[in-house]
């Protein structure tokens, strides 16, 4: 199910849009040198990514690059099985199953929206396991065992099963209802689907997998309450949930809208980082916030999303004047038409990669900008960035970065936070300059 329900539920996932923040950079020889001469930025960039032993950093470069060739193993992988369900006229069949249970229509799209994602789940199920649980292991990302960890797939599964039939209920019937101009109002639907998601997800989706609680800790909620204070977010608490459960990733997310709005450290920042590069991170969540990300995000995201249905509605209506007939489809109204759609979708969001990339990695150097100044601590958040640089290739090429990173890259974004320090050396801390962060096992 690995890229489907990421294309079916995109809105869903324009979430991780506000994950994984970034903070501060370090740099290399600051006290003395920079006291005399002036400040060498690319130096200090250099010092921070040294600090990361290269065995590491090898290990990094190849579990990222490796998520390049997957973007078109899940394509066509998905692809074929999606062709296997057309083909064998196993979606045809599924229908007529659907439409033998009962005469609501409604209630057919959602039977059949239930066989054809348990099917699909168990398709993929292989790949699925190599991607997110042996790879995962293999470069020391999870801790999970296989138990915990086919747990939280079963409970991805259940969600898909709802929050997809929430979405392709109406959207069958939009494309029922108003025929040739469906994919207009299609993606209107999509926009609200998403935002639907969003408000439910701090307290109805995101505790199915991890458990929150109240950061307790005065010495870090005080000053994070108090730099939300000094920026007009509205939150009263801070939440820290276990991520360790999953794996040691450092983050953190500001998630929901207005009323269901909150900020949750995972347990990993507040372990394995300081007090600075705690409030770099803050800084660049706050950022989001205050941008308005979430906003923005669904508008860019909708516009992508109204094309691709464009694209979507041509490509149905040319293949199904071929191939219609032999897979027993009825036309573009048929909810039989699924794969079909699946497969003409994933092949436009997987041309439109970089695209979409650039919408979040943007915004990302965005809310970078605004944590430099909100929190100023340019060397925590080059640590920051450093740590990031576990399960993100650290120094990529303009062009690799362009297609392929949904944030900005170590080098780019400890380069901005040293461009800032440059102009703000009282803001130098030698302590998070001279800190080890990848201590030699
Ligand atoms: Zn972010």
């Amino acid at each position: 199910m690995i890229r489907l329900f990421r294309v079916l539920a995109l809105l869903a996932t324009f979430g991780p849009l506000l994950t994984l923040a970034q903070t501060q950079p370090p740099m290399a020889s600051p006290s003395t040198a920079a006291a005399t001469a002036p400040f060498d930025i690319s130096a200090a960039v250099n010092a921070y990514l040294a600090k990361m032993p290269a065995a590491r950093r090898a290990q990094s470069d190849a579990y990222f690059e490796g998520g390049y060739w997957l973007i078109l193993w899940d394509f066509l992988v998905s692809a074929f099985m999606m062709w296997l369900l057309l083909h064998f006229r196993w979606s045809a069949k599924m229908r007529n199953l659907a439409e033998r249970i009962t005469r609501f229509r409604l209630l057919q799209t959602a039977i059949y929206w239930v066989q054809f994602f348990v099917v699909v789940g168990v398709l993929t199920f292989p790949m699925s396991v190599y991607e997110g649980y042996f790879r995962e292991h293999k470069y020391g990302l999870l801790n999970q065992t296989f138990g915990p960890w086919m747990g939280d797939q079963l409970k991805g599964l259940a969600l898909g099963i709802i929050l997809g039939a929430i979405l392709i209920v109406p959207l069958f019937g939009l494309v029922r209802w108003l025929g040739k101009t469906w994919w207009v109002w299609g993606a209107v639907l999509m926009i609200v689907f998403s935002a639907f998601v969003g408000v439910i997800a701090p307290v109805y989706i995101e505790p199915l997998f991890n458990r929150f609680k109240l950061l307790e800790d005065a010495r870090i909620k005080d000053p994070i309450l108090s730099m939300a204070r000094a920026n007009g977010i509205p939150a009263k608490d801070v939440y820290e949930f276990d991520a360790s459960r999953q794996s040691n990733r450092v983050s953190a997310h500001v998630s929901g809208f207005a009323n269901t709005m909150r900020i949750s450290l995972n347990d990993n920042l507040i372990n394995r980082c300081t007090l600075a590069e705690i409030q770099t991170t803050m800084g660049h969540e706050m950022g989001h916030y205050v941008l308005n990300h979430e906003y923005k995000g669904l508008v860019m995201v909708g516009v992508v999303i109204a094309i691709g249905f464009a694209f979507l509605n041509w490509g149905i209506n040319l293949t199904l004047a071929r191939w219609g007939a032999a897979w027993e489809i009825r036309g573009i109204t048929d909810v039989a038409v699924l794969p079909l759609a699946a497969i003409v979708l994933s092949f436009f969001f997987f041309l439109t990669t970089p695209v979409n990339n650039t919408i979040t990695r943007t915004m990302e150097f965005e809310a970078d900008m605004y944590g430099l100044n909100a929190a100023r601590q340019p060397d925590a958040e080059a640590n920051v960035d450093m740590f990031l640089g576990e399960y993100r290739k650290l120094d990529p090429g303009a062009v690799e970065e362009f297609v392929f990173y949904d944030h900005p890259s170590g080098r780019t974004r400890i380069t901005a936070a040293m461009r800032w320090k440059a102009e703000h050396p009282e803001t130098t801390s030698l302590e998070e300059m001279n800190r080890e962060l990848f201590p030699q096992k």
